[in-house]
């Protein structure tokens, strides 16, 4: 620090009155193995710069590419020397321009003066040529350095071998020295280098060049030693689009006039085309757009494929429409057999009600005829009445009796045509013992003529069931007229109605018979459809009724009855009160 301070001081005396007033101009320049050794290598023409134009100050930026590329974006520096590669994005990014290339005197031509070589080991055989390195490891500086890979990928893709994807690809950055070691050490198969490498180390002692072997050498004229690729321009020193013109000419003129130094120079602008063609077929660069394929590029390439996939899609659609209208049918199909089941299941019904009826029918015919006796009786008990004189009291007291007579008739018959009328079940709340005395009073007069008592015990209070009226007179009726029938051969002839509510929330209906019971076969297929033990019987009486009381979430069950017998016992839900 100390000594230092006292250098600054008279630095900075020196070069006051150049400096007073002297406008910056910055240069950016590539530093691709170091800022420090970047900033010594262009040292002399930013002197001579400085000589030439003493009214400006020439600065060097040394950048990497990344950074160099966002400092002329951002017009941060006035002029860059940089690769040909990179001055190429340059100038398609941001219309850099070329002032100059740089030469070495007594060297290759500026325009052929950048190649790569492509370096195996002497002793591998087996690689014989660039294309000889698909699968096997190859190592390059970085995925865009232009000497150190981009120039050989050219080369390698020219021979079809695309090395990203057919071979596998390491990169050892810098020192460029490192790859060369690499592949002595048999690391990598193969090591990417900027052409004239080898030799230099050679000569330096570092390495014996016939340990090596260059793949594919190429004509490289007065490069004067060995590459594997093409030759391309020298590095450009360039303007940016925005510095004047003025100053671009002066600078111009300044590097063309530079005597050599180093035996290095500035020559005019070399064609970079070149360069373009490389970015070009390798789709990089200004020309990556190249690598992008249109949709119709992609349509062509795979039509097959996407005829294959709408193809596919069409026939999974059209499975879909036929399976959901298949469902559909079958569901129609179904609600047919469903409603077709159940109209025949009301005709089964019906029918067996009329049977019946018809069983019952000679026992109703005399129950009708004992009001329509009795109506007869008082009527002419009125006529006598009336025939004897004035007795108005007594024949009111008649004609009374005769209407009552007749209600009584009337709603006989309303009952049988309530009975067998056809119609659809119409589920409602129903107090089941007024059903069980309704029903009596027309099992009445067939329970008298065949001589059986009747008892009725029917609980009180009982809950509401939820059930159609009709179906469950026809399934007491069919238990009533069983257990008649199973007694007609008994010497005790009793028969009880008993209703209770149970505890599951059920109301049960009873019918004890004192007939001789169920034998072991009639109590295993009582409820098949067309069993009976009667010569006129149908056999359908008892699966009915199972299946009316189950239709409505109740039970129809056989027993033995305690005191000899058979008895009959369904269940029907009580009505859910709502909260
Ligand atoms: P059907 O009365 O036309 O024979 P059911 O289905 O009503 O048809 O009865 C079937 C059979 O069950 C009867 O034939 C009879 O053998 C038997 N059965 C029904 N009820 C009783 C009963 N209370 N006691 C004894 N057997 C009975």
């Amino acid at each position: 620090m100390s000594r230092f301070v006292p250098f600054a001081l008279a630095l900075a005396v020196l070069i006051w009155p150049f400096a007073l007033g002297a406008a910056e101009v910055r240069v950016g320049v590539l530093a691709y193995r170091g800022a420090e050794r970047a900033a010594f290598e262009w040292q002399p023409t930013i002197r001579h710069l400085d000589r030439a134009l003493p009214d400006h100050r020439f600065h060097a930026v040394p950048l990497d590419i990344p950074s160099l590329s966002k400092a002329v974006e951002d017009g941060r520096v006035d002029f860059v020397i940089t690769n040909p590669g990179h001055y190429v994005e340059l100038e398609a990014g941001h219309r850099a321009t070329r002032l100059a290339t740089f030469e070495t005197v007594g060297g290759p031509k500026p325009s052929a003066a950048i190649g790569s070589a492509v370096l195996v080991r002497a002793d591998r055989g087996d690689l014989d040529g660039l294309a000889a390195l698909a699968g096997k490891r190859i190592a390059g500086v970085l995925p865009e350095a232009f000497g150190g890979f981009r120039l050989a990928w050219r080369e390698m893709a020219a021979r079809g071998l695309d090395p990203f994807r057919d071979s596998r690809l390491v990169f050892l950055g810098f020192p460029i020295e490192g790859i060369v070691e690499a592949v002595a050490k048999g690391e990598v198969d193969a090591g990417i280098v900027r052409a004239c490498l080898l030799e230099r180390m050679a000569e330096e002692g570092r390495v014996r060049i016939e340990e090596f072997r260059v793949l594919d050498p190429q004509p490289s004229g007065a490069l004067g030693c060995r590459a594997s690729t093409r030759l391309y321009p020298d590095w450009p020193f360039a303007k940016h689009a925005a510095t004047p013109d003025g100053l671009a000419k002066r600078v111009g003129i300044a590097l063309l006039s530079m005597p050599p130094t180093d035996g290095h120079a500035w020559t005019v602008p070399v064609d970079y085309q070149p360069v373009h063609d490389l970015f070009r077929e390798l789709k990089i660069g200004p020309y990556e757009h190249l690598a992008r394929r249109t949709f119709v590029e992609v349509l062509r390439d795979s039509w097959p494929w996407l005829v294959a996939a709408a193809a596919a899609v069409a026939w999974w659609l059209a499975h879909v429409v036929r399976v959901e209208h298949l469902v559909r049918r079958r569901t129609d199909e179904l609600k047919a057999a469903h409603a077709a089941a159940r109209r025949q299941r009301d005709e089964m019904e019906h029918g067996a009600r009329l049977a019946l009826l018809g069983e019952m029918a000679s026992s109703i015919a005399h129950e009708i005829n004992q009001p329509l006796a009795a109506i007869a009786n008082y009527a002419s008990g009125c006529q006598r009445r009336l025939s004897a004189g004035a007795d108005p009291e007594g024949v009111a007291e008649g004609l009374r009796s005769i209407a009552g007579q007749a209600e009584r008739a009337a709603g006989i018959v309303q009952r049988i045509r309530d009975f067998v009328r056809k119609r659809k079940p119409e589920p409602a709340a129903i107090d089941l013992n007024a059903v069980v005395r309704e029903s009596l009073d027309l099992f009445r007069a067939v329970a008298t003529r065949r001589g059986v008592a009747v008892e009725a015990n029917l609980a009180e209070a009982l809950p509401p069931v939820l059930a159609d009226r009709i179906q469950v007179e026809q399934v007491l009726l069919n238990l009533l007229q069983n257990a008649v029938d199973a007694m007609a051969a008994a010497e005790r002839r009793h028969l009880a109605v008993t209703t209770a509510a149970t505890a599951n929330r059920m109301v049960e209906v009873a019918v004890a018979d004192t007939g001789p019971g169920l034998s072991p076969e009639a109590r295993s297929r009582l409820f098949e459809p067309f069993f009976t033990t009667r010569p006129d019987g149908l056999g359908l009486g008892l699966s009915l009724s199972r299946s009316i009381a189950e239709a409505h979430g109740g039970r129809l069950r056989a027993d033995d009855s305690p005191g000899g017998g058979a008895r009959f016992a369904f269940t029907l839900p009580i009505v859910e009160e709502r909260p």
